[in-house]
């Protein structure tokens, strides 16, 4: 059954203008990062061709939702969203969705006709294409990163022509930075929907944290390293939920916040029941996720150096707290996808929301960094972040740049910041 959902007010929602277009400037959702280049609204995908076969350089743009110039190209952006959005289900149960589509309209559309994906990230608002091209994850202890539901998905390559990847090519190519052409629509495994209650627990110790995540399907762990975090546990039903977490008492009340400075957009919690994807985001998608004026940063390490790697960053709470709006500890399974920060282990999710001040940049992210190297840590790709020794941290770097620059050997979706990062070999 062939569907064709618009989502407008959730596209424009804060300016009537598109995501990330400020007064003639395109910009990143939070206005941390200002693209070079000119950005191109296909009608379609024959005009998508079109723009693709004209440039010598050109990127894909999603929402816009990360942290640095990792879309920005030499040449020209095409942006994903002003495509229509078409979400399909098919009878194998699966859904072809475009890739400019947001989690949240999809989503929406999947419960209406009983269907459901494995997991969410923290907010609906971000693109299935952008989300899938940099390793995007949820939390859940045997959640992969949301990449891992891809069965296949389709290509426009450097002479215009689309593609279609599928087998075991999704796993070296679905996780791609947009280094290997434009995504214009994926298919994901889905399942019968389900419903989530949130609980949360106050006060919990934050040396208990790496024991608690059995605690639910999803669980986050919010802390400004002063010592407690407070447990955000996802359970899908029916299932019982445990009075208290290590000592930490379950929060009978829905408060809608996360912290003082992140207040009134947050999903349901008391363990009021509620469909899949209005319980596994923590931001309603009808509100500004977050805090809107920020940095993110976020790093992942093997799940059995948890305690250890917590206990490393508690030990520079001092020194990050002013720069922090709140740090978040999850989960993540691991994956077989080349580029995944879960690639081959079970991770530990450690990721930080900064304040846009001075000093987070020179002081609190490379505090982080620094506690965390020892661990193999691996940075989020779209979050921001100073960590050079990639090689020694992402074990197929050199395979997927090798396999990237035969896809695409004239280097049309390529660009500075990938090469920096190991990605791409020349731009
Ligand atoms: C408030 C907030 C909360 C967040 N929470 C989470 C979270 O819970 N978990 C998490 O892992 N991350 C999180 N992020 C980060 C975010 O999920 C990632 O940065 C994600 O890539 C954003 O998707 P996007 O569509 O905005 O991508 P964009 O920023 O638009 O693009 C990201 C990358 O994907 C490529 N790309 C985009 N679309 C395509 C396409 N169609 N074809 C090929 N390449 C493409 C771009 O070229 C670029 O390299 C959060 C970000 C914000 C702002």
């Amino acid at each position: 059954m062939r569907i064709g959902t618009t989502v407008p007010e959730y596209r424009y929602v804060r300016t009537g203008e598109p995501p990330g277009y400020r007064g003639g400037v395109e910009q990143d959702w939070a206005g941390t990062y200002t693209y070079t280049a000119p950005v191109v609204r296909p009608r379609d995908v024959a005009h998508l061709q079109e723009v693709v076969r004209g440039a010598t350089a050109v990127r894909a743009l999603g929402t816009r939702h990360t942290f640095n110039g990792l879309a920005d190209s030499p040449g020209v952006l095409v942006d994903l969203t002003a495509l229509p959005d078409r979400v399909d289900v098919r009878p194998d149960g699966t859904v072809a969705v475009t890739a400019g589509t947001t989690f949240g309209a999809l989503a929406r559309e999947l419960h209406r006709q009983g269907r459901a994906l494995h997991n969410l990230g923290s907010l609906p608002h971000i693109s299935v294409g952008g989300a899938v091209a940099t390793g995007t994850h949820g939390s859940g202890d045997r959640a992969g990163a949301l990449a891992t539901a891809v069965r296949a998905f389709t290509v426009v390559g450097p002479d215009g022509e689309l593609r279609t990847v599928q087998g075991a090519d999704v796993a070296a190519q679905a996780v791609s930075l947009g280094a290997l052409g434009v995504v214009t629509e994926l298919v994901l495994a889905t399942e019968p929907t389900y419903d989530v209650r949130q609980d949360v627990y106050r006060g919990l110790a934050t040396a208990d944290v790496a024991d608690a995540f059995g605690a639910g399907d999803s669980v986050s762990a919010f802390t400004r390293w002063d010592g407690v975090a407070d447990l955000w546990v996802k359970t899908r039903l029916p299932a019982r939920v445990p009075d208290a977490v290590a000592g930490a008492p379950r929060d009978p009340e829905s408060r809608d916040r996360i912290t003082d400075e992140i207040v009134g957009n947050v999903t349901p919690q008391g363990g009021e029941p509620g469909p899949w994807h209005e319980r596994l985001p923590h931001f309603r998608h009808d509100s500004t996720p977050s805090n809107g004026d920020e940095v993110q940063s976020e790093f992942f390490v093997d799940r059995a150096d948890a305690a250890a790697a917590i206990a490393a960053v508690a030990a520079v709470g001092d020194r990050i707290r002013d720069h922090l709006v709140v740090g978040e500890l999850r989960t993540v399974a691991a994956d077989d996808l080349w580029l995944s920060m879960a690639h081959g282990r079970d991770s530990l999710a450690v990721h930080f929301t900064w304040r846009r001040a001075a000093g987070t940049h020179e002081v609190a992210i490379p505090a982080v960094q620094e506690a965390l190297a020892p661990f193999g840590a691996r940075p989020h790709w779209g979050k921001a972040h100073t960590v050079h020794d990639l090689p020694a941290v992402v074990p197929r770097l050199a395979q997927a740049r090798e396999l990237f620059d035969s896809l695409d050997p004239a280097g049309v979706f390529s660009s500075p910041r990938l090469v920096a990062l190991g990605v791409r070999s020349s731009s």
